[in-house]
């Protein structure tokens, strides 16, 4: 789809994966595409996820993907069967990073990391002509006289404090949520939408751990250790995986995918019972009889170790029961299949992976328009979906960016 003379301007704010692939299907279509960043640099979050390894999609049928995500809206299924994890893999390719499937069906680029993958689209950019303008804090829009705003006049706050305005046809808002504001996403456009009547959903953590008030002697010798093959229940969802033990409390894969149970447990309750097996390979009768088979004067410790319970096991066994760990087979083997602690609250937004929430569906049309702003699409974190980990949060990150510029352009050619 190209568009014809004359050149349309199109801003797009955010430089984040979001931002750049709109601003790629944009000035592919021949549109003049300034994106406009307020960090000092773009894609600095998508370096971060990188950090530990580039999970950019995930290998599954697009059928069980499409049920990975919360919000069921049309418009979020339409732009995932849009541009699919397939179309992202080719994409990588092309940019000479082609992926690879990990365990557990994730997908990851060549080289691990985000840093080749972004140097080579910037250039892919550069060679577009998109203008890049970092150091330009989006602040809304000018407002018209007669009330209301003029959305093609954006107004941005350079770095040196200064204000300018700049005029563009459509805009791609494409802002993030507001986990790790310190590499750029800091929410802070919910009060900019909001007071243009937008719907927003608050802004919440999602993919985050939990706060546990550990006792100082277990978190000093076991603070930043694995917790190995258990298995988190929250309700009647069990998760399989290793977990992690912080200063603050609880990190890694099986919390973060219970995370949005606990915290809609938490918002609503007030606290949430988590449930660990500590031993998910044998069930309790086999932990019993084995328990049983030991010799009568067997100290605690000896018992766990010859069931194969790891030190760190043992020891959040004693810290969750205030050293009250039962010596009977039965009892024992049944408190190691479900050791119980409540929580109260999740770890802060600042510290979440990603953000649920975000501008609402039902404020966007087909193409993911603000219907009260004309000629302004959302992608990426800002709208309202949650997924786990696993790849789900930078494909529809992609996914939204096409649609949102694909609706940008029809909007000015139809
Ligand atoms: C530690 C960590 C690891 C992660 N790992 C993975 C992973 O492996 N796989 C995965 O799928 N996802 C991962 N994610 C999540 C993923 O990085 C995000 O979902 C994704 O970056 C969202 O893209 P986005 O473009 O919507 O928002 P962002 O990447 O947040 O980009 C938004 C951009 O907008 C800019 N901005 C904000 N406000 C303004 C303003 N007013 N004016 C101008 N610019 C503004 C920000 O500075 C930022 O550059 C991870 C996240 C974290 C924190």
């Amino acid at each position: 789809m190209a568009v014809d003379k004359p050149t349309y301007t199109a801003a797009v704010v955010g430089g984040g994966p979001a931002g750049l692939m709109a601003a790629e299907v944009l000035a592919k279509a021949g549109l003049a595409v300034t994106v406009y960043e307020h960090q000092r640099s773009v894609g600095r979050k998508f370096l971060l996820a990188g950090r530990g390894g580039l999970n950019i999609t995930h290998s599954e049928p697009i059928d069980a993907m499409l049920g990975r995500y919360t919000a069921s809206s049309p418009s979020l299924v339409a732009a995932l069967r849009a541009f699919t994890p397939h179309d992202l893999r080719a994409w990588c390719a092309a940019l000479g990073e082609p992926t690879f499937v990990g365990s557990s069906g994730r997908v990851f680029p060549a080289s691990f990391r985000a840093t080749r993958l972004l140097r080579a689209w910037l250039a892919r950019l550069d060679d577009l002509k998109v203008a890049l303008k970092v150091g330009h804090r989006w602040q809304g829009w000018a407002k018209r006289a007669g009330g209301g705003v003029d959305t093609r006049r954006l107004v941005l706050e350079r770095s040196d404090g200064t204000i300018v305005e700049a005029l563009s046809d459509v805009t791609i808002l494409a802002l993030g949520g507001a986990s790790w504001p310190r590499v750029g996403s800091d929410g802070r456009w919910v009060d900019t939408l909001t007071q243009l009547g937008v719907q927003i959903a608050s802004l919440r953590p999602a993919n985050c751990g939990v706060l546990v008030d550990w006792s100082a002697d277990f978190v000093g010798q076991f603070g930043g250790a694995p917790l190995k093959n258990i298995a988190l229940t929250v309700g009647t969802v069990s998760v399989r995986g290793d977990a992690m033990i912080t200063t603050a409390g609880l990190e890694g894969g099986p919390i973060y995918a219970q995370s949005a149970a606990i915290r809609d447990s938490i918002d609503r309750l007030g606290s949430c019972a988590l449930s660990f097996d500590l031993h998910p390979d044998l069930t309790a009768a086999q932990l019993t009889e084995r328990l049983v088979r030991g010799r009568p004067k067997d100290s605690l410790t000896a018992m766990l170790h010859r069931i194969g319970l790891s030190k760190l096991s043992a020891a959040l066994l004693r810290e969750l029961t205030g050293n009250q760990v039962p010596r009977q087979p039965e009892a024992l083997a049944s408190m190691i299949k479900s050791l119980g602690i409540d929580v109260r609250a999740t770890m802060p937004i600042d510290r979440a992976i990603s953000t649920a929430g975000g501008v609402a569906f039902s404020e966007l049309d087909d193409a993911l328009m603000i219907k009260r702003l004309p000629g302004v699409f959302v992608a990426g974190e800002m709208v309202d979906w949650e997924a786990p980990t696993g790849g789900y949060l930078l494909q529809a990150s992609f996914s939204t960016a096409v649609t949102a510029a694909r609706g940008a352009i029809d909007f000015l050619t139809l």
